[in-house]
């Protein structure tokens, strides 16, 4: 394939990616922007394998090996990845982008045929040291927060005294590592630099992600999306790939912008996001889980719950982390439909950070088929609440405590919620009183016309839905 037509290649990858986007920002195009970016991702990559730089270095079998390897394992992962596990496989996918970038920068370190002077040398040294930062972070980061979304490691916030200066200090060093990188004379002097930077930008990485607390996680992973964004960006540079440039700019930019939405959905500063170690500061936990009850919770059956529901008009459902756990998406679309054609207003309240990343909840609605027309956001559905008669609040805890509005010294207050209590009656499906991801007691729980439905959700959902249909 000549120049000429790799061009025209990547200029038809680069407009399918930016459909491919458009496309993902709406639960009913989303298929199709998926399918834009699939496209895309294989006339890239074909034309970058058939392109003048790769077709005559003869070695086109090990490549093909190596994605046939990459390809299996990712094909394996994504069937045996369970719905609830998604966030995580994400989390590591990022911190695979990170570590792709800090090795193409080694390797185009020591790379033996380059040929480059001067100006153009220096520059280059620039891309690697900065692309090979970047992928750093991005990678420890990642696997940081891997293990904050798999439990392995606790939500709590790493804080060290003088963090804030740790994390300049160690600014100003990487630096000043990256000026004697560039003037290094050779290889192996340059090497020393390069090495202590990895070491310290693997280090801010870690520190970095573990000093947030779990409230603020969501804000975490789509800045780490944008990061790694920016990471194959610094790897299009180095290796002089347009096409890389583009699409990591397009990852990099989106990611930002997610992480923009994610810091407002959550009221934290974007500024503060940007230079880490954030969210830490807002306060200290009230209470965790298994902490002493802090007041009275009335408890009801499924059956109460059905006839409650039987008597409603107007029910809003509020689904969370627990709905994916439980996997009980396709009873509540049974019940949702139920509900409607006994002529009853069934709608969707959406939290920005409901579940455990961006648009989990669309999702598992969008796959159980609920009609996206009764899925509302926060913004759209919050003033509804008081004229609403049941909330059936599904395995929510965070995104439904109102101590994020009435206790100033909550670790998440001043976080938007969805004020459930102001409806006649809130009706909260989870098995025990425990806290939800931040790890805050929920002052709802004991409201007096909240009620507790304790159990699994999709066991509980079944009985309701046979008491309905009884
Ligand atoms: P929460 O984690 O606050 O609460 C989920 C609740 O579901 C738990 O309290 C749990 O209670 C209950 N639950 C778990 N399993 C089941 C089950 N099988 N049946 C019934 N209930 C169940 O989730 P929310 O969605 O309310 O809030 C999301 C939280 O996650 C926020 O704190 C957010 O900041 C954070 N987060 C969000 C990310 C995102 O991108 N959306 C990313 C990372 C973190 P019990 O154990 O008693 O059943």
């Amino acid at each position: 394939m000549n120049q000429g037509l790799l061009t025209v290649s990547y200029i038809g990858a680069t407009i399918l990616f930016i459909l491919s986007l458009g496309g993902l920002s709406n639960p009913e195009t989303a298929r199709r922007g998926n399918l834009f970016g699939v496209i895309g991702m294989t006339i890239a990559v074909l034309a970058t394998l058939m392109g003048p730089k790769l077709a005559g270095a003869g070695n086109l079998a090990l490549i093909i090996v190596a994605m046939a390897i990459g390809g299996g394992i990712g094909i394996f992962a994504a069937i045996r990845v369970k719905m609830t596990e998604m966030p995580e496989l994400v989390a590591l996918m990022h911190s695979l982008v990170g570590l792709a970038a800090m090795l193409v920068g080694f390797a185009n370190y020591i790379d033996p045929t380059s040929t480059l002077t001067g100006a153009e040398k220096t520059i280059h040294e620039m891309e690697i040291y900065i692309g090979i930062l970047i992928g750093a972070v991005t990678f420890s980061g990642s696997i940081v927060a891997f293990g904050k979304l798999s439990g392995r490691i606790g939500g709590k916030p790493l804080t060290l005294p003088g963090r804030h200066q740790f994390n300049f200090g160690l600014l100003i060093v990487t630096v000043l590592l990256g000026k004697v990188f560039l003037n290094a004379h050779g290889i192996s002097a340059g090497m020393t630099p390069l090495l202590a930077m990895t070491a310290i930008a693997l280090l801010f990485g870690v520190h970095m992600v573990m000093a947030i607390g779990g409230a603020d996680m969501p804000v975490v992973v789509s800045m780490l999306n944008s990061y790694s964004g920016w990471a194959a960006a610094a790897t299009g540079f180095m290796l002089s790939n347009d096409l890389l440039i583009v699409v990591g700019a397009l990852v990099g930019s989106s990611g930002a912008i997610l992480s923009y939405i994610m810091c407002r959905a959550m009221n934290r500063k974007f500024l503060a996001v940007i230079g880490g170690g954030f969210g830490s500061d807002g306060g200290t936990p009230t209470s965790s889980a298994g902490a002493a009850p802090a007041g009275e919770v009335v408890a009801v059956s499924a059956l109460e719950t059905a006839e409650l529901l039987r008597e409603a008009k107007n029910v809003v459902i509020v689904p969370g982390y627990g709905m994916a756990v439980a996997q009980a998406q396709h009873t509540v679309f049974e019940i949702t439909q139920l509900l409607r054609s006994k002529g009853k207003n069934v709608r969707f309240a959406i939290h920005p950070v409901a579940g455990r990343m961006p648009g989990h909840m669309n999702v598992l609605l969008a796959e159980a088929k609920v009609p996206y027309d009764i899925v509302l956001e926060m913004d759209e559905i919050n003033e509804d609440f008081p004229s609403t008669d049941v909330t059936m609040v599904i395995g929510a805890n965070d995104i439904v405590n109102p101590s994020a509005l009435e206790d100033p010294n909550s670790p998440i207050a001043g976080m938007p919620v969805l004020e459930v209590w102001k409806s006649t009656t809130s009706i909260v499906m989870k098995r025990s009183m425990a806290s939800g991801y931040a790890g805050v007691d929920n002052p709802l729980f004991y409201k007096e016309n909240n009620r507790m439905l304790f159990g699994d959700a999709k066991k509980m959902l079944d009985e309701v839905l046979n008491n309905l249909r009884g």
